[in-house]
């Protein structure tokens, strides 16, 4: 759960790479970064907390050159600190190089012991840093077969963006399950962005997404699109449609917002009830729930709100007050709820106490009834490429039944979307072409790369317990 951009002969390119993060800010909340270069020289600033705390006007100012690339963290490889901040920079024998990525090496703890063996040493505990000593043990002679050489030696998902004094390298992973999106800026200048909701706000044309497998090599010349991995059937990540993406963003050439609306739909297909009014658990199950209310003819209002501005960390008032936590984020629109058969809708249950607590908000609101649903099906397992979800023991579906589900969250009733009804509503939006290659291992337990062995017997350590 990280966002990168990368911005490639642009006069402003760290102001480009700024503004940037601030859209894709909803990807990684814990760190940000930029490093741009002048032609001579990398330059970077990184930083712990949000996009805009990080980025004063001094700060930008130190970021001189027509190229750079930016990274917002979430960790899921390696702790929350510093020293993990993205892009990371070093000098190596052929001048310096900086990198950003969203994903997650599945081989990266084997791959850190080779290298410690050999002598490698490390400054953070992240799996990228991992890339560049891959990169500077490389023999290839020229940046781009270095990187495609080192990325030969790891398995996983990866979006990247490498720079170099004088060129920007662009990689998605053969599976391309985290996405990518290439465009073009309208004065001048290339971007690449996690996410296309970048391009909006910089006024820059989305040209199309990095295909899975795709690397981009852009310097003063050219941009040359290369292909350095044999071809795999690709394994688009569904949740970034689900819960993760902006609903503004389109990814393989498809709107988030339709595809959510099409999954809230289904779900009144599947999943119908009698009620007075559908409302959204915000923002996560807005459109869903819109597409619910469409299909089903159930009234839509806004029985919840959600603060926008609660910070990261708080302090717990000594006398306690239920649902602290959540009433911080959320609060019951009583005139809405009061008296009312209530639908909610939210995308997605993991570990099942959030639902718990906003069904206890909208009873203590005056709710008749409220009805549970979620517009994906049960998630009953990890991921292992780079969405933040806990293990296996603390998926609530991974153990319990529907039913059982139910009673836990205290709804009157709950239904999820089935899979195949999640496959059927994005086969909806999508060619059935992008639509045959998507990942959906958290819900199907269909991995579609291996675990490596010290990773896979930890994880049955774990389902034995
Ligand atoms: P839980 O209490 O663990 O069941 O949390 C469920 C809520 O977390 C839902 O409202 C989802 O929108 C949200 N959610 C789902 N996946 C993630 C994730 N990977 N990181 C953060 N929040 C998530």
């Amino acid at each position: 759960m990280c966002g990168v951009i990368g911005v490639f002969g642009h006069p402003e390119a760290a102001n480009l790479a700024y503004l940037g993060l601030h859209a894709l800010q909803h990807r990684g909340q814990e760190s940000a970064g930029i490093v741009s270069s002048d032609g001579r020289q990398l330059h970077w600033v990184r930083e712990m907390g949000h996009v805009g705390d990080i980025f004063t006007e001094e700060r930008l100012r130190r970021l001189p050159g027509s190229s750079a690339i930016g990274h917002v963290r979430y960790s899921t490889t390696g702790d929350s600190s510093s020293k993990n901040a993205q892009p990371l920079a070093v000098n190596y024998a052929h001048g310096q190089v900086a990198v950003a990525h969203n994903g997650n090496l599945v081989d990266a703890a084997n791959v850190r012991s080779r290298l410690e063996a050999k002598g490698s040493i490390f400054q953070g505990t992240s799996d990228t840093e991992i890339l560049l000593h891959l990169l500077a043990h490389s023999q290839e002679c020229d940046f781009s077969s270095r990187i495609a050489d080192a990325l030969r030696s790891v398995h996983g998902a990866y979006s990247l963006v490498f720079l170099s004094e004088s060129s920007l390298v662009v990689v998605r992973d053969p599976l391309g399950i985290r996405p990518l999106s290439l465009g073009r800026h309208k004065k001048n200048g290339w971007v690449v962005a996690s996410e296309s909701c970048v391009f909006d706000l910089i006024e820059a044309e989305h040209i199309r997404d990095i295909d899975p497998g795709e690397m981009l090599v852009v310097d003063a010349e050219r941009a040359r699109s290369l292909r350095p991995f044999l071809p795999e059937e690709p394994r688009r990540c569904v949740f970034e449609w689900i819960y993760f993406a902006r609903p503004d963003s389109i990814i393989a050439g498809q709107s988030v917002c339709a595809a959510r609306e099409a999954m809230g739909r289904r779900l009144a297909i599947e999943h119908p009830v009698p009620a007075d009014i559908a409302i959204a658990v915000p923002d996560s199950g807005t459109a869903a729930a819109i597409g619910y209310a469409r299909a089903s003819g159930i009234a839509f209002d806004q029985g919840l709100i959600r603060s926008h501005y609660i910070g990261r960390t708080f302090i717990e008032p000594a006398e306690s007050i239920r649902h602290f936590g959540v009433k911080l984020k959320l609060s019951p629109v009583r005139d809405v709820l009061a008296g009312r058969r209530v639908v909610v809708v939210d995308d997605s249950i993991v570990r099942g106490t959030t639902s718990g607590k906003i069904i206890g908000m909208i009873r203590a609101a005056g709710a008749r009834e409220v009805h549970l649903r979620i517009s994906s099906p049960p998630t009953i397992g990890p991921c292992h490429y780079g969405i933040d979800t806990p293990d296996r023991s603390k998926l609530i579906a991974s153990s319990h039944t529907v039913e059982e589900i139910r009673r836990f969250v205290g709804a009157d009733s709950l239904g999820y979307l089935s899979l195949e009804g999640l496959h059927q509503s994005l086969a909806s939006v999508l060619t059935s072409h992008e639509h045959r290659g998507l990942c959906d291992a958290c819900f199907s337990n269909r991995y579609p790369i291996p675990l490596p062995v010290p990773m896979r017997s930890r994880q049955l350590r774990l389902l034995s317990v």
